[in-house]
Formats: structure tokens, sequence, C-alpha cells
């Protein structure tokens, strides 16, 4: 084992509805594995406004185990259990003045999902847009209200992009995205509060504050372990990166090496869930998941793709077994560091693919 590496991803909701949740802990484990780097399994708990949370994530580890994920119970990041923590952190940041108190124009609707600082960014992610514009004014997606403005005190994180950590990130071809993304906004501030109840309420200088929980997720990567670390994430959640990333470099933490992951679209001739459970076979089932990833060609959105199941139907238990070892055993020797390490490895994902590789590995 690296002792100063670890792996884990963006703290998960802890859902059980689609299989595609599975494709993280499948990678955590397999990165683990191959570069012998101490797995996390981060799961957030604060977005969940469920009844029952211990039960769901209970639920939600079960799930994992059901499906031949590898968990160790010492090796979870639950960041509701890290809420004393989170709040001094915040107030540590405040006391270092990297976090403010600003008198700012907030925009706002009913509902309380629009809460921003300006009007321009309208994303939550690439596909979720928040409002609309009609006859010059914003208009909640969800609620249908109008944002209106108002002024009131916030907390603020600055940005500095001179204070920022190199980005790493793979696959790399988002780094330029990524710096971009960056040079955007500097010099701007992100507002880390909210009007509305988040579960995290801080007090400074006599007045409470709501703390955003995506607030909360740019703080985990300073409440585990003070070591490097590969962070798996989304690929439509670069701007959640860049916050982890920012938070992480101010706080100077041991640097981040992002993977990126792609997400599959439904194919309406094809269903996916029911290809999955199908065969009772741990390799076959991270096979699956694990080829709908392509590390080549990222940028499109991808289906659930029938010819990777029909694909791996056709082999046996124990071909499915070389295959998967055989990219669980990628050769990393020559790669200088780990970003390199963890490019060849999810490469070599989809290189493993193909019947030659299979006919190797018997000879
Ligand atoms: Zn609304």
């Amino acid at each position: 084992m690296l002792k100063n590496f670890i792996v884990t991803s963006v703290p998960v909701s802890p859902k059980t509805s689609r299989i595609g949740i599975l494709t993280w802990p499948y990678l955590i484990e397999l990165i683990s594995k191959s570069l012998k780097i101490e797995p996390v399994f981060s799961v957030n708990a604060f977005h969940s406004f469920l009844e029952n949370d211990e039960k769901t994530i209970k639920d939600y580890f079960k799930f994992l185990i059901d499906n031949g994920v590898d968990i160790n119970k010492k090796r979870i990041y639950i960041d509701k259990e890290h809420l004393a923590e989170i709040k001094k952190l915040i107030k540590e940041m405040f006391n270092r003045k990297l976090i403010k108190i600003e008198e700012k124009v907030v925009y706002r609707c009913l509902c309380g999902k629009i809460d921003v600082l300006n009007l321009k960014d309208n994303f939550q992610n690439e596909n979720v847009k928040l409002y609309h514009i009609k006859n010059g004014k914003a208009y909640c997606n969800f609620c249908n209200e109008e944002c209106t403005a108002c002024t009131q005190k916030v907390l603020t994180l600055q940005v500095d992009f001179s204070k920022c950590q190199k980005v790493q990130i793979v696959p790399q071809l988002y780094e330029s995205y990524f710096n971009d993304l960056y040079k955007k906004f500097d010099n701007q501030s992100f507002m880390i509060s909210k009007n509305r109840e988040t579960g995290i309420k801080v007090n400074l200088e006599g007045q409470n504050f709501n703390i955003d929980i995506d607030f909360s997720w740019m703080l985990f990567t300073s409440l585990l372990p003070n070591k490097n670390k590969i962070i798996i994430a989304g690929n439509r959640h670069i701007f959640k990166m860049l916050k982890i990333h920012y938070v992480n470099s101010v706080l100077e933490q041991k640097p981040i090496i992002f993977l990126a992951t792609s997400y599959n679209m439904k194919d309406n001739h094809f269903d996916e869930t029911k290809a999955f459970f199908e065969i009772d076979d741990i390799n076959y089932k991270k096979l699956f998941l694990l080829y709908h990833q392509s590390w080549n060609n990222h940028t499109n959105s991808r289906l659930w793709n029938k010819s990777i199941y029909n694909y791996l139907k056709k082999l046996s238990s124990s071909e499915r077994k070389k295959l998967y070892d055989a990219i669980k055993n990628t050769n990393t020797k020559n790669a200088e560091n780990m970003q390199e390490k963890l490019s060849s490895l999810v490469k070599n994902i989809n290189l493993a693919k193909n019947n030659k590789q299979i006919k190797k590995i018997e000879e």
C-alpha cells in the first residue's frame, strides 16, 4: 500500500435506485487494488431529507456489498458525521480571512432554489438550467416564480487563481476547460451561505448563517486524512471539482488528482437494469459498468449499450475474471507520476475489451 495516497469520490447520495450508482464504487475498488491505494467510500447525507438517514445509508452499503464491492467499514466517510468539524473549519477560515461577511445583492426565488450573486451563470450542471428569462425578468425553473433582488449580508469565498494548486485531471482533455473556468471566476466571490435552512448553521460575529451544502462538499477533502488524493466525480460537475480544488488549495492540503466519469443515457430499446441483474457474476457486473466508460472519447453523452451486454454474456465466468484481472494488473511501472498511472489504468479498461486481449491472456 502507498501510504501517502487515498482514492475516493465526491460524497454520493446514498441511493440504490439506479445501477449507474455502482460505477464510482467499482472504480474506487479497481484503482485501490491496482495502484495499491487506500480506498474511502464517501457519502453525502446532508442532501438526503429522508426520515431515516441511518437506514438509507445502511441500505446503500448493503447494495454495494450485494453487488460485489469490497468494503471495509473503517474506510467510510459520511459528511453528516463531521458536522462539528465542518463548523469549526468554517470559523477557522473566517478567522484566517479566507471567508468574509459581505453585503451583496442576491437574486432569489420563492422556493429557494435560486439564491445567487449574479444571473450570468445560469446552471446547476451542464444539463440543468436554473431559470429562464421572460420579458427581461428571470423566472425559476422549479417554482416558476420571478427571481427578485435584495441586499443582505452573506458569506463569501474570494477566488484568487494565483493561490491554486496545479490542476490535475484524467482524462487530461478536461484540464484546459478547468483552467479556463478558473480564469473566468478569478477575483470573483462564491457565495457560500443560503437564505434557506440547510442543516448547517454557523454563528459568525453574532449572526447566524446557513451554509450552502455544496460548500460542505468543498471542505470534505480537508476532513479526510491529509494525503494525496484521487477523487472521482462526474464530467458534468467540473465546476464543483473546481470549488473542491480551490478550497483544498487555500487550506494547503496535499494535492488532488480528479478522475472525471461520463454518464449514460437511457436507450429505449435496451433495459440496462434487467441486463445488469440478469447475470449472477460479480466480474460481469463490474465489467458491464466499467466498459460503459470511454476514456478516449469522453465528451459525448453515451447510451446504455446492448452490444456490451451481448459481448459479456457470451463469455464464461473465468474469461470475465481474466478480463477484469487484466485491467487490474495494468502495467504502470513506466508511468512517471500518479496521474499517468491513473490515466494508463483507465485507458486499459477499454483496451482489455477486445477479444485479442483474452487470447493473449490464455496463451
Ligand atoms: Zn424557485
